[in-house]
């Protein structure tokens, strides 16, 4: 059995890295002659909720209510999945590659004594469960064994492209309260405030982001990128150079101490690629680099590149853009 964690968004709805997680552990169900994969989802399982859970091929949905787990306590809600796993006879135990999937599966594996994968790409085989996953900030790939039961591990964003199955599962919800150690809610979760757009860019869940970097030049450099941001429907994600020198606010910056992005196109502009800015733009699925070095890191690694001044590369871009 299958057991993987599906976050809700803040409407209910199951979160794209959630369904995104769920095709993953179809094509493992497959690979191990169709064994049932199984959904835990903390709190209210709304109707569009379940319909979605049992069009990705749920066949069972752990609603995990009660006191103990309404607010979030990454040790709290690990030891309530645990008490789930059991319940479901889960091997594997697995999440999707958010912060809170790595926070919740990181206590988990620790808790059951196993080891952890995180940001898992793909495997190969069953026996033994070896899979490859991105390691040093999606710099460099790992293959790892885990031959550990329950295998524990998250998925990376866009490693596999979310997809209903072909046939339906029951998703059958069963409501379960576990009992949580006083010692496991010491750190809960207050409040949560949703941001207003401006605050929060809609970076995270942009699907398509225009970076921009020194290359920019300076706080007056941004109004072609603005502009291409605008005719693409598109968010601006920055370097860290640029938040630091006050260009743009710190929360548009992309990267290790920034925003997470996993568009499905980022087009930096005159961004060089250091390791903690990849870090944070790595799970895009298509990169389109403008940059004035063929040699930097961004261009080497970009599915696609332009060589040339941004300042020149971006008003040509949004010309054609408006001619068409
Ligand atoms: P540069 O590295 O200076 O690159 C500028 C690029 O622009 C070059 O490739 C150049 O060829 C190109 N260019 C110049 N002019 C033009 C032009 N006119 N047209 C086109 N291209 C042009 N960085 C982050 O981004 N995010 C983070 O979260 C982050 N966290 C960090 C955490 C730590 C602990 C540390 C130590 C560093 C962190 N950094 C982070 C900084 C990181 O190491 C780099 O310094 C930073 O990403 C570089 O920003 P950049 O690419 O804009 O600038």
């Amino acid at each position: 059995m299958i057991l993987t964690v599906v976050e809700k968004e803040l409407d209910g709805s199951a979160a794209e890295t959630s369904l995104e997680g769920l095709t993953f552990a179809r094509k493992l169900s497959a690979e191990g002659g169709g064994v049932p994969v199984d959904a835990v989802v903390f709190g209210e399982v709304g109707d569009d909720l379940r319909k979605d859970l049992a069009a990705y091929g749920v066949r069972t949905v752990y609603q995990v209510g009660g006191e103990a787990v309404a607010a979030y306590s990454g040790a709290g809600w690990a030891s309530a999945i645990l008490t789930v796993r059991q319940a479901a006879k889960s091997v594997v135990v697995m999440a999707p590659g958010s912060d809170r999937g790595m926070e919740l599966m990181a206590h988990v594996a620790a808790r059951a004594g196993v080891a952890m994968a995180a940001n898992v790409l793909s495997f190969d085989g069953l026996s033994p469960f070896q899979v490859t996953r991105q390691v040093v900030g999606g710099a460099a790939l790992e293959e790892m064994v885990l031959d550990q039961r329950p295998a524990v591990f998250t998925v990376a964003g866009h490693a596999v492209e979310a997809a209903p199955a072909e046939s339906p599962g029951a998703a059958d919800v069963v409501e379960h309260t576990p009992e949580v150690a006083a010692e496991d809610l010491v750190a809960r979760v207050q409040s949560v405030e949703k941001l207003e757009a401006e605050e929060g860019s809609g970076l995270k869940s942009a699907r398509v982001v225009v970076g921009a970097g020194r290359g920019a030049g300076g706080p007056d450099g941004f109004g072609d990128l603005e502009e291409l941001t605008s005719l693409l429907g598109a968010a601006l994600g920055v370097s860290r150079v640029v938040t630091a020198a006050g260009w743009r606010p710190h929360h548009e910056q992309v990267g290790q101490t920034g925003t997470r992005i996993s568009p499905d196109l980022y087009i930096p502009c005159g961004i060089s690629g250091a390791i903690q800015h990849w870090a944070g733009c790595s799970s895009a699925k298509t990169i389109l680099a403008i940059n004035t070095d063929a040699e930097s890191p961004m261009v080497t690694r970009a599915t696609y590149a332009v060589i040339g001044d941004l300042h020149e590369v971006v008003p040509a871009i949004n010309e054609e853009i408006k001619r068409r």
